[in-house]
């Protein structure tokens, strides 16, 4: 019987529900080799209950934790880091070095979070981030190796979806973890498969870009996208949600969905908020085709909140992009 909000995938990887917002949308993963974990991804401060009582569920101690691994610095990723960091005694925090100062001082990244959703709203989705300590903190190069009890562990840098943006890359098991670099997977809620245990075959996912502001380019975010499926991954494991499967299939659509965005993004009228109006209607629409006729029903109102993000991140690039000419 299912008593915890944990995934059971192969070669010791575990994904706990952090519970944000709904179920089944933020994933903190977990890797473990010869007793040692490495955890990636944190999701929010409220996460790090679940993860605690996930560790204990598979017999593990906090100790036994050697590193946190931060694909990136958006709070439904890192905001827990700083909790997490002050309960893992042994734990070195893995991030891209762009954004490791931000996890150091994390007060600039929580007030660039209140000017988005309210300080009332930030400090009910997140918390407030918890500062970690500099000498915990390790800014990983482009293509450097972690040992986990020696099984590596490889950062990638992979903008596109922000600058700060790393994916691990586990090649005992072929997968990469790619936290919002291979965009967000949406499944059927109701469907029972997804929250079984044990080594469970995913339904096919609906896999939409996450453009939200401010640095998304999408240049930049095709170019990661090639250079994963390059790797020849047997899965990928995205922090929304979890294992997916087929990566070359699902890398086409994704590819062809940013292509689209930005040309709906181009296209749509207006300035201002009734320009990223536009674009929120367009590109709703078009992902409401795309989707197949049956799975409509289930998806339209779970994309609400990400076409809403997605929509201001691609107005913020059109912007950008005019002002400087391009
Ligand atoms: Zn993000």
């Amino acid at each position: 019987m299912q008593t915890l909000p944990l995934l059971t995938w192969p070669d010791n990887i575990y994904a706990v529900d952090a519970g944000y917002v709904r179920p089944g949308l933020a994933a903190v993963h977990l890797i473990v080799e010869k007793g040692r974990v490495a955890v990636v991804d944190t999701a929010h401060n409220a996460a790090l209950p679940r993860f605690l009582a996930a560790l204990s569920h598979l017999g593990l101690t906090p100790e036994a934790v050697d590193y946190v691994f931060l694909t990136h610095v958006h709070l439904d990723h890192a905001g827990g880091a700083g909790a997490y960091m002050a309960r893992l005694p042994n734990a070195k925090l893995v991030v891209h070095p762009r954004g490791a100062r931000h996890m150091i001082d994390p007060a600039r990244l929580f007030a660039g979070t209140v000017e988005v959703y309210g300080a009332e709203n930030a400090r009910r989705l997140y918390g407030e981030p918890v500062p970690v300590p500099p000498e915990k903190v390790i800014e990983a190069a482009d293509g450097q190796v972690f040992e986990l009890a020696g099984r590596p562990l490889q950062c990638l840098h992979t903008p596109g979806h922000a600058k700060h943006h790393l994916c691990l890359w586990d090649e005992r098991a072929r997968a990469c973890f790619t936290g919002d670099a291979f965009g967000i997977a949406y499944r059927d809620p109701s469907r029972a498969d997804d929250s079984s245990t044990k080594h469970n075959r995913p339904q096919t996912p609906f896999l939409i870009p996450a453009t939200t502001p401010t640095q998304f380019d999408p240049e930049a975010m095709k170019a990661s996208i090639h250079r994963l499926i390059a790797l020849e991954p047997v899965a990928m494991y995205l922090t929304h949600f979890s294992r997916v499967e087929d990566a070359p299939r699902r890398a086409v659509d994704l590819l062809r969905r940013i292509d689209t965005f930005v040309l709906l993004a181009e296209a749509a009228p207006g300035e201002g908020e009734a320009r990223k109006e536009a674009i929120h209607a367009r590109i709703e629409r078009y992902l409401l085709d795309e989707a197949p006729a049956e799975s409509r029903e289930w998806l339209k109102p779970i994309l609400a909140v990400d076409m809403e993000l997605d929509a201001q991140g691609l107005a913020y690039w059109c912007e950008q992009r005019r002002e400087s000419g391009g």
